[in-house]
């Protein structure tokens, strides 16, 4: 079953679009976190980004940055966000790769994310079996 983002890309239900090339397409996320919140989603139905090209993953993330700019002329925003769910227990509730642009305006909207800090609980030598296990995985 297509998601509700390709039926987007398709026409088949509406939304506010604000950009759009052969890889991607951007429109304004239905919750409006914040004003002006929009989502960039890629024109293939990856289901997120274990799956997505690096290829295309770096077109995505220039038009983001692009729209970022342009979010922060039209409202005025201060800050902005750049929020990525992906997989179900990670948030993600579209199974369509995406990016979401928050911007950001006032305090209030602090708790929108608030990450844990794991600092105090970490020996050096776990910070260097972290990075080693990634560096390894990339090679
Ligand atoms: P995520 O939870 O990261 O997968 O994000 C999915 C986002 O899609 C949510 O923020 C929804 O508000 C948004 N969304 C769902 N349906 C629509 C729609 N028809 N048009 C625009 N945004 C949508």
């Amino acid at each position: 079953m297509p998601t509700i983002f390709a039926r987007i890309i398709r026409r088949e239900i509406p939304a506010h679009i604000v950009y759009e090339d052969d890889l991607v397409i951007a429109f304004l996320d239905i919750s409006q976190a914040t004003k002006g919140h929009t989502l960039v989603v890629s024109k293939v139905e990856y289901q997120n980004i274990f799956e997505v090209p690096e290829k295309t993953a770096s077109h995505l993330f220039g038009v983001a940055t692009r729209l970022a700019k342009a979010i922060q002329k039209a409202f005025g925003a201060s800050a902005l966000n750049i929020l990525s769910n992906n997989g179900e227990l990670a948030g993600q509730t579209v199974f369509h790769f995406h990016l979401h642009l928050i911007p950001r305006y006032e305090r209030q909207d602090d708790n929108l994310f608030k990450l844990k800090n794991n600092q105090g609980n970490l020996t050096s030598d776990e910070y260097k079996e972290r990075a080693r296990l990634i560096k390894e995985a990339l090679s």
